[in-house]
């Protein structure tokens, strides 16, 4: 299968290929389209025969769950029931983050095939944020089960071209939107009814931070890391080993952990590119890659991460040695993919 990139940068030729994926998309078929946290690969969500095309096209197995992406608010009604004692805090939080990146697992309707849902009684929704993915949607008229657009367990794309060195000659369709503007995977929750106030279960941290959250309820991350020989994860995000480089890679907690091995080539990924921080003068590094150079700031790493890493990747260094970033906000999330991608 030959994979076209197809451009969205004037009103005439974002027309094009509105239609373009819209039509591949009626007839059962697969597009990688843009969203504001990383390129997802769409299908229609009610149409098991078409979402299988996403599992084979990322090697996913079946177990792992797909995000359902809405035309509208409205439509959550349509795939997910909402139970009375959380109806308050889902919809206080529909209103305040969508269209964006907070996905929110509901007990599902039938409605949904089974593979969308990995078997689970729930769905995971959202509606995005991405002008072009909006467009699309709201011609296609329906649920899009979309899922980042990267090989099962790879780092997840943030342009059009990092979705094309994972999908060429897999999918027929690449729409090129341009870099993501979040670059970090959608924040995941679960409500639970409380007496007082809800607890908002963070399941995938992201872009929509504790603090973002904690007005709506009593944020909590639950810290369980699955296996993928186990069963079902209740956020398949949360497996051990996801998110890596073909390049070994290693979050190194404190300076003095690192000792190298003579002969090997390291490269440093660097939250912010400063000395004080004990990183950057502590070897002769082969490479160094800086997240969010001066005085660092966590949103701007998340924003380059999958890109800098990708980078990495590609200059034939034997390892790559990460600097932790600060554990609040959005480095919560990006902490979250750098252990996940040192998992061997
Ligand atoms: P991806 O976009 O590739 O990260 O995949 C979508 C992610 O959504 C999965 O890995 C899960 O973490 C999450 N997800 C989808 N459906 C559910 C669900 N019913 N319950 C919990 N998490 C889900
Ligand atoms: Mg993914």
């Amino acid at each position: 299968m030959q994979t076209e990139v197809a451009r969205t940068d004037t009103e005439l030729v974002t027309n094009d290929t509105v239609r373009e994926a819209v039509g591949l998309l009626q007839q059962g078929d697969v597009v990688a389209l843009p969203t504001e946290t990383v390129y997802g690969l769409g299908a229609d969500a009610l149409d098991p025969d078409a979402v299988e095309k996403i599992f084979k096209a990322k090697e996913r197995p079946h177990f792992d769950p797909l995000i359902v992406h809405l035309p509208n608010k409205t439509a959550i009604e349509k795939v997910a029931e909402i139970p009375d004692e959380i109806a308050k805090p889902v919809r206080q939080l529909v209103e305040t983050f969508w269209p964006g990146p907070l996905t929110i697992v509901l007990p599902r309707k039938p409605i949904v095939p089974d593979i969308v849902t990995g078997g689970l009684p729930t769905v995971a929704v959202r509606q995005c944020e991405h002008p072009i993915f909006h467009r699309i949607i709201r011609n296609f008229d329906g649920p899009i089960a979309a899922p980042s657009a990267n090989l099962f367990g790879k780092i997840s794309p943030t342009s059009a071209q990092a979705v094309l060195d994972q999908m060429s000659g897999r999918i027929p369709l690449v729409v090129d939107g341009g870099a993501c503007a979040r670059g970090l995977e959608s924040t995941i929750v679960k409500i639970i009814p409380g007496e007082n106030k809800p607890t908002i279960e963070v399941l995938r941290p992201g872009p929509i931070t504790e603090v973002d959250l904690k007005k709506f309820g009593k944020v909590v991350f639950p810290q369980k890391n699955v296996d993928v020989e186990e069963s079902a994860p209740e956020a398949p995000g949360m497996l051990a080993n996801h998110y890596a480089p073909a390049t070994p890679l290693r979050l190194m907690e404190k300076p003095e952990d690192f000792v190298p091995e003579s002969g090997t080539r390291y490269a440093l990924l660097s939250y912010r590119g400063q000395p004080k921080d004990g990183f950057i003068d502590l070897y002769p590094w082969d490479e160094v890659a800086v997240l969010s150079p001066g005085s660092g700031r966590v949103a701007e790493a998340g924003i380059r991460f999958f890109h800098v890493v990708g980078q990495l990747d590609q200059l034939n260094v034997d390892e790559i040695i990460a600097e932790p970033v600060p554990d609040r906000g959005v480095g919560k999330a990006i902490l979250d993919k750098l252990r996940k991608a040192a998992v061997k």
